[in-house]
């Protein structure tokens, strides 16, 4: 048995047996990991509100040899997502984030940026910044860090350098130059290249860069094509913070 403390924050929880949490939470060096919490359901439970989805926590837990789920001994509380969940919108996108994370975490591979991604885009969430660019920004990484979101400066066919407008071939998966482009190629508008290229910027600054509705909305269908081509189906939450957005 081999003790455990670390940072750590709550992708999401499910109640198992009578008394009992199932957690899963990322870490920045042990990725994503899945932990007992023993009593958390109890009304007296030392866990109190430190388990809920994307709290950022300071969790203690024991790793028991040959068992890939760990026994969660303590949990304390550093940032709460609760303020940011008295607004819907705001609400739903961290949960939609929350399981865009979870989709592509490993286990037990070091999460650090993943993690960072996943820290950040929360604080935006907090802070009041608009959950639709925040989003937009998260799917966007996700794909990156994956290595799954494809280069937009080499052609994926021929390696020659992208000028712009960029062109992308959904059955290539890929950014093609303007030689290997053939009639099936989208074309993505300039203003939509732009805030790709202002994503290398720190979430705060993508978000001041306030982009406009349209551009956001490209973007999003775009990572959400190479998102769902990668993965054979669509996010569970998508369609429910799609009728959010269509409503707010
Ligand atoms: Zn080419």
């Amino acid at each position: 048995m081999k003790p455990e403390r670390t940072e750590a924050i709550i992708l999401h929880t499910f109640a198992a047996r009578e008394r009992d949490k199932m957690v899963v939470f990322l870490t920045p060096d042990h990725g994503k990991r899945k932990g007992w919490a023993y009593g958390a359901r109890s009304l007296k439970s030392r866990f109190g509100a430190a388990l809920e989805p994307l709290a950022k926590v300071r969790i203690g837990y024991v790793e028991k040899e040959a068992d890939e789920v760990v026994r969660i001994e303590s949990v304390d509380l550093l940032r709460s997502l609760f303020p940011a969940q008295q607004q819907l919108l705001s609400s739903v996108a961290a949960t939609y984030i929350a399981e865009l994370v979870d989709t592509f975490a490993q286990a037990d591979d070091p999460a650090e940026r993943i993690y960072r991604l996943l820290d950040r885009t929360t604080e935006a969430l907090l802070g009041g910044a608009p959950p639709i660019a925040v989003v937009a920004y998260a799917e966007v990484w996700m794909l990156r860090l994956a290595g799954i979101f494809p280069s937009t400066k080499a052609c994926i066919e021929c390696g020659g350098s992208l000028e712009r407008p960029l062109r992308f071939n959904e059955r290539q998966q890929g950014f093609v130059c303007e030689h290997c482009a053939t009639r099936e190629a989208e074309l993505v508008p300039n203003d939509v290249a732009e805030a790709l290229d202002a994503m290398a910027r720190p979430i705060d600054q993508f978000v001041a860069s306030a982009f406009p509705p349209n551009v956001l909305f490209e973007l999003r269908s775009l990572a959400g094509s190479i998102r769902r081509h990668f993965l054979g189906h669509e996010l569970k939450s998508f369609e429910v913070l799609s009728s959010v957005i269509g409503a707010s």
